[in-house]
């Protein structure tokens, strides 16, 4: 684990990312606070071209709670066959549905405690749809983050939860709000897990990482 970067080299870092992309935006199709909710759900241990496979037609048949009610466990598992542990995603979307529109009138709520109580949804879920959706500066830490984050010290920290407070302690406010999707794009296209691309990386004369490619 790199030492947690300081104050000036983030700045830079950051700065860096912002001119290479200054509105980043994640790769999950979704088309309101609901379907993020269940994009974001259906992800978990799953890559997100192989989830906009099954949710481009999905949504286009449910788009609410209530239409996810309509459709029916049996006809959502058809629908998502494709990705991994569809089963019980299935059960958790369709139990999350019910308590939506039972609950909370057919509306995605917005505070982290009301989404984490909802099936499904974890706190990585939780942040990316109160980051996404809500503009809130939550970090959500996934596999890519973790990795780069230790790699670098750009957020340095023994577990996700460790990373997502070093995000938020440390990185400059005026960059957090894009500071999730900054990262995992860096971290899955650039800073990737087995041989980093450190040739064509923008941060490369910042980085502390010891074992750099050529
Ligand atoms: S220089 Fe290499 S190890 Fe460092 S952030 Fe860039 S890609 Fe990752």
């Amino acid at each position: 684990m790199a030492r947690q970067m300081d104050y000036h080299t983030l700045h830079e870092v950051f700065t860096r990312f912002q001119a290479s992309e200054p509105e980043p935006k994640g790769e999950l199709h979704y088309t309101n606070a609901y379907t993020l909710v269940v994009a974001v759900a259906l992800s978990a241990q799953a890559t997100d071209a192989g989830v906009n496979k099954a949710t481009v037609p999905l949504f286009k048949i449910a788009d609410t709670p209530q239409k996810m009610l309509d459709l029916g466990e049996a006809g959502l598992t058809e629908q998502i066959k494709t990705i991994g542990l569809f089963r019980q995603k299935a059960k958790n979307v369709i139990k999350m549905s019910r308590i939506l529109v039972e609950d909370y009138a057919g509306q995605v709520p917005s505070s982290r405690a009301a989404l984490q109580s909802l099936p499904g949804v974890g706190r990585k879920t939780a942040n990316v749809v109160l980051n996404i959706w809500f503009h809130y500066p939550a970090q959500a830490v996934d596999t890519h983050i973790f990795r780069l984050g230790n790699r670098t010290g750009i957020a340095a920290g023994k577990d996700v939860l460790a990373v997502e407070r070093a995000i938020e302690d440390n990185v400059p406010v005026e960059f957090q709000q894009h500071a999730h999707h900054w990262l995992i794009l860096h971290g899955r296209y650039i800073c990737v897990a087995r041989k980093p691309k450190c040739g064509a990386c923008i941060i490369n004369d910042l980085c502390p990482f010891e074992d750099k490619t050529t």
